[in-house]
């Protein structure tokens, strides 16, 4: 499995990581064991919420005994955002999860709360060793902007944002700025939460040619499409473990430039969206 420097935090980080949204839909044990499979095969970056339901919960379960392992992140609501509710919302997720500490903590999206309060909510955290970092969600350029003036250089570990191949808006201007500013970013439904290209349309046909080509699978090709740029990572949510092996197998594979050039032929990136998409 390939790993990237996770932007400030000096820390390498597999390419491809493990996301968690509506994994315990099904049989609780299953979702536990999709997790521990994909630590087993080097997914060791963990992408929870205190909004995903019992999520946190599975997670403390399949980490049980291999905390070190993982790089672990949570987020923050922005209805939790203020100084004092950003503490009682990490202490609950700390206490779900059964740890002592996240490798990183984002808040989920912008909300009302004045980014100095969070940010310095976030820093008390990390001087007291509760975070290990600390990052932003679905942020556009300006609240970018508007955090690093709040923070410094140095401090955002990451955003996480929407992008897969029907959906490639970051690509404009917020993936440019967080490579400029040293910030990684994390790829959220890189399968498009179920909105995968079938076989009808352009990029599913070209998805399928690489796939006959290389032996990869179509999810494959486009989790390594995604990871081509040197500070992205990604998080599939799989709960089942033939589809936890298939996301693992794509941390170690790349793509040619002829291959990728297709693919951006076949998935435009499209015109600059007036506001970032967020799912
Ligand atoms: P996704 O990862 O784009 O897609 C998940 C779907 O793809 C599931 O139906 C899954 O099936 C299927 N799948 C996974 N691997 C597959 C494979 N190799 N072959 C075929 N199908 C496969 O959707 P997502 O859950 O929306 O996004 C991933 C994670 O990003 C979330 O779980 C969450 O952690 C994070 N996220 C963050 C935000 C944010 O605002 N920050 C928003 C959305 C999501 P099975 O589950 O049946 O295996």
């Amino acid at each position: 499995m390939r790993q990237k420097i996770f932007g400030p935090t000096g820390r390498p980080v597999p390419v491809i990581g493990q996301g968690t949204w509506s994994l315990d839909e099904g049989h609780r044990p299953d979702a536990v064991a999709a997790l521990r499979r994909g630590l087993d095969l080097g997914m060791s970056h963990i992408d929870t919420a205190d909004m995903y339901g019992e999520a946190e919960l599975v997670v403390a379960e399949a980490i049980a005994g291999r905390r070190d392992e993982v790089f672990l992140v949570s987020k923050v609501l922005p209805n939790h955002a203020s100084a004092r509710s950003v503490v009682t919302a990490c202490e609950r997720s700390l206490a779900r999860l059964k740890t002592d500490r996240l490798d990183s903590y984002l808040l989920h999206w912008r909300g009302g709360t004045p980014l100095e309060e969070t940010i310095g909510a976030f820093e008390g955290l990390v001087r007291q060793g509760k975070l290990l970092s600390w990052g932003v969600s679905n942020f556009d350029v300006p609240d970018l902007e508007e955090a690093l003036a709040v923070a410094g250089d140095g401090r955002i570990a990451c955003n996480q944002v929407l992008y897969h191949l029907g959906e490639r808006a970051i690509e404009h201007a917020v993936l440019p700025w967080c490579e400029a500013h040293g910030v990684a970013v994390v790829a959220y439904s890189p399968f498009g939460h179920d909105d995968f290209p079938g076989p009808d349309s352009a990029g599913g046909r070209v998805l399928g040619e690489i796939a006959a080509e290389t032996g990869a699978t179509q999810r494959q090709i486009a989790l390594a499409a995604l990871t081509r740029s040197a500070s992205v990572f990604t998080i599939p949510k799989a709960a089942r473990l033939a589809h936890v092996n298939d996301n693992a197998a794509a941390g170690d594979l790349t793509l040619t430039d002829r291959q990728w050039q297709r693919l951006d032929e076949a998935c435009p990136r499209g015109p600059k969206p007036a506001h970032l998409p967020m799912l």
